[in-house]
């Protein structure tokens, strides 16, 4: 592994599968820190998109890098753009979970992605959420949250997430595509998903996005006093 440079601002790392309320919690932790946030699965949903559409075979290593590499990604927002296209819902439906995590395994698209994350870093601090940020691409973030919770739970959760957007879903289909989206993101050979040794881990199973924003907050002040406002009360737990 080559010599991680030195990162022009502080990092926190948010890991887990989906449906464990990441990628919420990352977006309000940043709020509330006044920090950017990076959604990376986005950025394996855009790889997988932009591979169908190009018919690029989901398990080409060399043709998915040279793709990845190429790809333009901006956030603006809530919106995703690739190269300019705003591919918001496009890389929210189920099928392209499953081709995110499909490109996911290849290394080739791990490297290009991995040199555009840490590049994404900006003062004053990045939230970055995702599989591996604290394992492998942000190794050196002092503060490494990893959140999980049961399958079931996160069916659940899935399932109203999708409904919500008024798309299409029924839960024993996302059953099947979560149990087998995990069982790939977990036995990859390449930064498969794992809790980082010096992550702390919270099962959000029976807790609300509150209480697990309450414990996150927790854990930043203990490591990172000065990265909190003032103005962000003690006691979360109070809205
Ligand atoms: O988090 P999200 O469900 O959007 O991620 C889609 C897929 O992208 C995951 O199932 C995983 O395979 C892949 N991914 C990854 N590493 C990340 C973020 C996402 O392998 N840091």
């Amino acid at each position: 592994m080559t010599t991680l440079q030195a990162l022009p601002a502080r990092v926190i790392t948010v890991d887990g599968p989906s449906g464990t309320g990441k990628g919420t919690i990352a977006a309000r932790l940043a709020s509330l820190l006044g920090w950017h946030v990076l959604d990376t699965g986005a950025l394996y949903r855009c790889v997988g998109l932009a591979a169908v559409q190009r018919g690029v075979a989901l398990d080409d290593d060399a043709a998915l890098g040279d793709l990845a590499n190429g790809l333009h990604i901006g956030f603006d927002g809530e919106r995703v753009l690739l190269d300019g296209s705003d591919v918001s819902s496009d890389i929210r439906t189920a099928a392209a979970g499953e081709h995110a995590s499909r490109v996911a395994a290849c290394p080739a698209v791990r490297r290009a992605l991995w040199r555009l994350q840490r590049e994404a870093v900006r003062p004053p601090g990045l939230v970055a959420d995702g599989r591996d940020m604290g394992t492998v691409v942000f190794p050196e973030a002092e503060v490494k949250i990893y959140l999980d919770a049961s399958p079931e739970v996160r069916v659940e959760r899935r399932y109203k997430q999708l409904k919500e957007k008024g798309m299409d879903a029924n839960v024993p289909d996302l059953a099947r595509e979560l149990a087998e989206r995990d069982r790939r993101d977990r036995e990859r050979s390449v930064s498969p998903m794992e809790p980082a040794a010096d992550a702390v881990v919270i099962d959000t199973s029976s807790l609300g996005i509150e209480a697990v924003l309450v414990a996150v907050l927790g854990e930043v002040r203990r490591v990172l006093p000065d990265a909190v406002p003032d103005a962000v009360p003690d006691a979360l737990s109070v809205i």
